[in-house]
């Protein structure tokens, strides 16, 4: 008996019902009885589509109302330090206090956890803190509670919960001398306490959710799955479930645990069936994560029984799954009625693959012939998809062919460009800029809405558009900015806006997916070659550098980030599909510079986090990485002045990508880490122009000229002066114009005062 089973599925709602609960909630709108209202709804409903799509076993605890990851510090007491000096407080507000830094129910208000990126994914979770203030202790009340809600409704459930060592692997230590691991111990010891009331409440199946046993570990850490030995005796089965790519070396030390059930992704993962066959122990059930949890894709049903079969040949209990949880899909492609055919029906959102995760059970069990119609049907599209000339564009590939080396690097070397630059733009010593977008004010996002739904026309739209990019330049003007903006009034987000004037893209209307707390994105759904019809940003910035005399700074998403933000293609490798967002941009960042455009900015805030989970693998994404930016940028003569931003902390292990993006400046978010980011760039020598950010947008403070001087002065015991752009870290967009106009006042002051102080040497 094949058996199905899902790791987990989107917790936000198919209209986004928890965000808008959230929101309510900590707006003050709404009590906590409505916010938990909604959240058992949600629950209810997502165990009935997933039990009526004949899921055998439905996840339960996958549901959070912010973070799993955060729920499991609450759930093992990980408290950090300045939230326990606070006093007692209740789960709830600990949540919010922890997630946010402060709750509706309560006056206390702290630091906000650390949110950090769940491996390769775009959702992120607070980190939980430890150290020698770590008290742990089970919390399970609320875990027990929803239990016994889903058996109240008579849902066969499997509780899911990170596993010990992923947990402490994510978690901070707040003191360098403290040794994570040294608290797994008695960790496990609270895990087997928690199983056993699993079991008093009849649960027979426990899913560890371990994804970092596909990391390269160390014997440290490897050895630390052993610990699960003592989980086994507890009352439920235990199935370790493992994903983002193959267990690799440590399949060894996973097989010794002795577990009941392993899971694996073989959509991101290699096996062969024989090995993996004589290492586990016969008891061992597989869970064959056949259906892809990370991408929107059709399954292919031949390409799924043909991994599969050799697996039914060992003999073994099996199980059908998704590859990993589904909370990295959105949730129901019957939600989308703008998607052009064919594409559409190349699609397949969560709801959608538990139903191909049943039929592959039914046709393994019982014979393809079972679902004939059905495989049939499955093969046709996959044959229409493969041979769709909206797939494959002779154009693109020829043009892809003709990329020489001289496409990514530029005529002159960025010392002698650094000067017949400033021969032409006339930049005063500390030039001043911004990151690019201005306040997208409710009267923006009305406008928008009222033209997507065809309430205004196309004119009005553009009129009122341009109305947006005076006011933004005229308020720069008056400011007293050396380098404009337009403000991106016309981009709703920096990927979505591209990816709807670029061929090869399709946007959805509602394939919303979670990113943070009640925070989701759309990405874009990239389904064939990629190219531009026409120019993209040339009109807009054009009009904007009409309305002044200073520089006016074009503005683009660069190819990875597109890429990145993007769901991509399955049928061609991501390093092609960013070469031919990088021919695309090149064309449109060329056309800029016709346009007399002269600074051109490639915003690229993702290429860190396209880096890959194995270490093995990064060399070669980087390289094709540096070299889809440097296609997209070297297009232009060395008066034009490149620039791009990035914003994340962690510099270190991309620095020489980041030198040899060749960009005459970057600018970077720096001023939370108070510029000690900035001793990377010092150490490696980062020969061109910065601009570090130097005040926290986030808040909503005016900075004090004195402030921002003090973190500018920091910032030249790193950087010879000659270098330094200043301008505030990015996301101006989502501030008021009441915040925006006096905090850049101030580093425009801070900017003169410190230019009467230095004086230009070069
Ligand atoms: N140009 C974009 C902006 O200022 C950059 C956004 C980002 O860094 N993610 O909004
Ligand atoms: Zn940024």
């Amino acid at each position: 008996m094949i058996k199905t089973h899902s790791l987990g599925f989107p917790r936000i709602g198919k209209k986004r019902e928890l965000k808008i609960a959230l929101e309510s909630f900590w707006n003050g709108k709404d009590s906590t009885e409505q916010l938990l209202t909604i959240a058992k709804e949600l629950r209810e409903r997502h165990w009935q589509l997933q039990t009526e799509r004949r899921i055998d076993l439905i996840p339960a605890l996958d549901f959070s109302l912010y973070d799993a990851v955060l729920d499991h510090s609450l759930l093992f007491n990980l408290i950090p330090e300045r939230i326990q000096k606070l006093g007692q407080i209740d789960p709830l507000t600990s949540c919010f206090l922890m997630a946010r830094g402060k709750s509706p129910t309560s006056k206390l208000q702290t630091e906000a956890g650390e949110m950090t990126k769940w491996f390769d994914t775009n959702y992120h979770y607070i980190t939980p803190e430890v150290g020698r203030f770590t008290k742990l202790a089970l919390k399970s009340e609320p875990i027990i509670q929803q239990i016994k809600e889903a058996h109240y409704l008579r849902f066969e459930i499997k509780p899911v919960l990170i596993g010990p060592v992923t947990l402490l692997w994510l978690a901070k230590s707040t003191d360098p001398n403290f040794d994570k691991l040294s608290l797994l111990k008695d960790l496990l010891l609270l895990y087997r306490e928690l199983l056993i009331e699993f079991y008093q409440h009849g649960i027979t199946w426990v899913q560890f959710d371990e994804p970092v046993a596909v990391l390269e570990l160390d014997k440290k850490w490897r050895e630390a799955f052993l610990q699960y030995q003592s989980l086994l005796s507890a009352g439920p089965n235990i199935m370790l479930a493992t994903y983002f790519g193959s267990i690799g070396e440590n399949l060894k030390t996973i097989a010794e645990t002795q577990v009941h059930a392993v899971h694996i992704d073989l959509v991101r993962g290699k096996y062969n069936p024989k090995t993996v066959h004589k290492i586990l122990p016969k008891h061992t059930e597989i869970s064959l994560g056949l259906v892809d949890g990370r991408n929107i894709w059709k399954n292919n049903f031949k390409n799924s029984f043909e991994i599969a079969k050799p697996w039914l040949k060992t003999g073994r209990k099996l199980w059908v799954a998704p590859s990993c949880s589904l909370l990295h899909c959105p949730i129901d492609l019957d939600n989308e009625r703008s998607i052009k055919k064919p594409v559409v029906s190349w699609l397949s959102f969560a709801k959608q693959k538990l139903t191909e995760v049943d039929l592959l059970r039914v046709g393994l069990q019982e014979g393809i012939g079972v679902i004939s119609k059905m495989y049939k049907e499955n093969q046709k599209i996959m044959q229409t998809r493969n041979k769709s000339s909206l797939v494959t564009s002779s154009v693109v590939r020829k043009e892809m062919k003709k990329i020489t080396t001289q496409w990514s690097s530029r005529s002159v070397k960025a010392k002698k460009r650094f000067i017949l630059q400033q021969e032409k733009l006339q930049l005063p010593l500390f030039p001043t800029t911004t990151i690019g977008s201005f306040p997208q004010t409710p009267e923006i996002r009305k406008m928008r809405a009222d033209s997507k739904q065809g309430r205004v026309t196309k004119e009005q739209y553009n009129d009122f558009i341009k109305k947006q990019i005076a006011h933004a330049v005229s308020t720069q003007e008056a400011i007293g900015l050396d380098v404009l903006v337009h403000g991106e009034a016309e981009r709703n987000d920096m990927t979505e806006f591209f990816g709807e004037l670029l061929k090869g893209f399709v946007i959805t209307s509602n394939g919303w997916v979670q990113s943070y707390g009640s925070r989701c994105v759309k990405p874009p759904i990239i389904y064939g070659d990629i190219s531009r019809s026409k120019p993209m940003t040339v009109d807009l910035t054009s009009f904007a550098a009409g309305l002044t005399k200073k520089p006016m700074k074009g503005m683009l998403t660069g190819p990875v980030t597109m890429l990145c933000w993007s769901f991509t293609r399955d049928d061609l490798p991501k390093k092609d599909i960013c070469l031919q967002l990088a021919l695309a941009l090149r064309k449109e960042v060329n056309d800029l510079e016709k346009a007399g455009i002269s600074i051109i900015q490639i915003d690229e805030p993702a290429l860190r986090e396209g880096l890959p989970l194995h270490k093995k693998e990064r060399k070669a994404y980087l390289d094709w990485a540096v070299k889809s930016f440097k296609i997209a940028t070297c297009g232009v003569g060395p008066e034009t002045q490149i620039h791009t931003h990035m914003c994340y902390s962690e510099f270190n292990d991309i620095m020489e990508s980041i030198i040899k993006l060749d960009a005459d400046v970057i600018t970077i978010e720096t001023s939370r880490s108070k510029m000690e980011l900035l001793e990377v760039f010092k150490h490696l020598n980062y020969p061109n122009q910065i601009g570090p950010g130097v005040y926290d947008i986030h808040s909503p403070n005016t900075p004090t000229r004195d402030s921002i001087k003090l973190l500018l002065k920091s910032a030249l015991t790193h950087l010879s002066q000659e270098l330094l752009w200043i301008n505030p870290d990015c996301g101006l967009k989502t501030r008021t114009w009441d915040e925006v106009t006096p905090a850049l006042s101030e580093m425009v002051k801070a900017s003169h005062e410190l230019r009467s102080e230095y004086k230009r040497k070069v």
